[in-house]
């Protein structure tokens, strides 16, 4: 291709709203254009960046089966309100929805659960026609609260979507660890740098989640990792080893203290001399929110510790929470923000705890009296006995729970996650297969994402430097660029149409490089848009010489004209 034929506009300036690398890069390079808050149009050199990205997916999916379907974007409400999530999802504010001439309410897909458990309960009647596994790849659409980063978090953004069923839970571990593997391969092929890590599996439940995360200081999840063990889990997720505290010694007897605007952890360890953090009950008070009520709980972790409000959801059960506001605290216990605590906690309140404190004797916490304290809390004696979950937030540098090393932290981007997901849509929506013994039994299904828009702009986080993009081999524009610096003078229009069809015909992709711009010009467009290998036929050319240029280090060098097609194969590694 010609790139005086294809729509090519660079910025000299990075557009005011792009904070991170890739989204800058994308945006000055032309790339990607915003229409509105986290919607973008991809430029024709970013389409083909998608297509080929979208191509490695379609063959290792393709490769293990897979099956490429199409749904429909718009859904009914009804169909949603037979899995349960419609509520949830207008509730959450995530989802487009609207209506039609008739007063129908739809949507517009933010996922696809529920089109394609419909699909396939319809096609499908027997154990004999499964496993099945269908994917489509489309845009998704989600009206993110802060949309932002350019790709990286769209309100609509392309998704590539599977879908697996399966007769039982072990036919189901097959599908899952064979998209696994088709996962490995794709970003492999991609040269991403990347890890799986286990993942929160939120209120879905189900045996398991993994999320496949691009490494890059600009990522928006948290990663926790250990080197020795191999161990790695979102920090949602994450758990360590729990970190010493000092014990409590023998039940003593309660004693309540005076404590005035004393409120904080670090206030109470200066106020009590040897009450250290470790020592102390905090009592956090949250607002539930659950599909059909709101309710305050009252959440107790170990004074050193924090709270990871994900697994409170998990262990709540409920669809989200928000610390109290003081007024919330003063109506819910009496007192003011910073005496909350087990002693004397009004019996509606439910009260939950932490691991950490479970058989822990003598504990410091409050009493919802506003200026007081008590020491030698002992749970169940002195208060309710709550009821124990791990609500702990792990953190780097304590102890990997395999190997007790030093947890390290890293920062990543999500571009894949696989999940088992079970029976919980089959059930609910009562899709079903006629099992061996002739009864109908519920699909055993997993489910596949990968962010096909949000991936090229990963690959360009972890691949940039000072003068523009870097793209990975596999997913750039064109592979190789061959251009003329003065396209009027015949010496270089010859040679550069001489190579140019040499490169093609050597099964390159190769695009042409003969817009009437200056010399300088073309080769800061060219470093921007990051082809992997770079010719350039200028004043040499009377003797059969070019510039040959390696983007990935900017690896520059001359050679004969000769040379060329073997140097350029050679770099890209064929
Ligand atoms: P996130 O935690 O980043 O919001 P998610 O867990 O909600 O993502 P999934 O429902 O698992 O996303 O979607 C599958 C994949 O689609 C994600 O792994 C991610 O790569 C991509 N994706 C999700 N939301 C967006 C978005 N707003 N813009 C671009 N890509 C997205
Ligand atoms: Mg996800």
């Amino acid at each position: 291709m010609r790139l005086s034929q294809i729509l090519i506009s660079t910025l000299r300036e990075d557009p005011a709203d792009a904070e991170i690398p890739s989204h800058k890069l994308l945006a000055r390079a032309g790339l990607v254009v915003k229409i509105a808050a986290g919607v973008y149009t991809f430029a024709p050199l970013m389409w083909r960046v998608v297509k080929k990205f979208a191509q490695i997916v379609r063959e290792e999916l393709d490769r293990e089966g897979a099956n490429e379907v199409m749904l429909p974007i718009i859904h009914p409400k009804e169909l949603w309100v037979s899995s349960g999530r419609w509520d949830r999802y207008v509730t959450d504010g995530i989802m487009f929805t609207l209506k039609d001439r008739k007063g129908s309410e739809m949507c517009l897909g933010p996922t696809h659960e529920e089109v394609m458990t419909a699909y396939v309960n319809a096609q499908v009647n027997s154990y004999k026609q499964l496993p099945v596994n269908c994917y489509q790849i489309q845009d998704k659409f989600r009206d993110e609260i802060r949309p932002r980063f350019g790709l990286m978090r769209g309100r609509e953004f392309i998704m590539m979507d599977a879908y697996s069923f399966d007769a039982d839970p072990k036919g189901l571990d097959v599908a899952y660890q064979k998209m696994h593997s088709a996962y490995c391969r794709i970003f492999d092929r991609c040269g991403l740098q990347y890890t799986v890590v286990q993942a929160d599996s939120g209120a879905i439940g189900g045996a398991g989640s993994e999320e496949f995360m691009v490494i890059a200081d600009s990522g928006e999840d948290a990663i926790l990792h250990c080197k020795e063990s191999g161990y790695a889990a979102n920090v949602e997720k994450a758990t360590s080893r729990l970190p010493d505290a000092p014990p409590g010694g023998d039940v003593r007897p309660l004693s309540k203290h005076s404590t005035p605007d004393v409120r904080t952890v670090a206030q109470l360890e200066a106020f009590f001399p040897g009450w250290v953090a470790g020592r102390m009950a905090k009592t956090l008070l949250y607002k539930a929110t659950w599909k059909d009520k709101d309710e305050v709980v009252a959440v107790m972790m170990r004074g050193d510790l924090e709270i990871n409000e994900v697994k409170l959801v998990n262990a709540l059960d409920c669809l989200a929470v928000r610390l109290c506001t003081d007024e919330e605290i003063q109506a819910t216990t009496g007192a003011e923000t910073g005496f909350a605590g087990p002693v004397g906690l009004r019996e509606q309140v439910r009260l939950l705890a932490d691991e950490s404190l479970r058989g822990r004797t003598n504990l410091l916490t409050g009493c919802n009296q506003s200026g007081y304290h008590c020491l030698d809390v002992n749970l169940g004696r002195d208060c309710r006995m709550p009821s124990f979950h791990d609500l702990r937030l792990a953190r780097a540098g304590e102890g990997c729970p395999i190997s007790g090393k030093p947890l390290q932290l890293a920062r990543g981007i999500e571009v894949g996650h696989i999940f088992k997901l079970g029976i919980k849509y089959s059930k609910a929506m009562g899709a079903t297969f006629m099992d061996q013994g002739g009864k109908p039994v519920p699909f055993v299904m997993g489910c596949y994402g990968i962010g096909v828009s949000r991936t090229p702009a990963a690959a360009v986080e972890q691949s940039f430097d000072e003068k523009g993009i870097v793209w990975p081999v596999a997913i750039a524009p064109f592979e190789c660029v061959v251009a003329m610096l003065d396209p009027k003078r015949p010496e270089q229009q010859a040679l550069a149409e001489k190579l140019y069809a040499e490169l093609q015909a050597a099964g390159v992709d190769v695009c042409l490089d003969d817009r009437a711009l200056s010399p300088g010009a073309k080769f800061k467009d060219n470093e921007l848009l990051g082809f992997p290998v770079q010719v350039f036929v200028g004043r040499k050319a009377a003797e059969g010489g070019v510039e040959f240029l390696v983007r990935k280090g900017m690896v520059k060098s001359e050679c004969a004209a000769g040379e060329v097609k073997a140097k350029v194969l050679a770099a890209l590694g064929r």
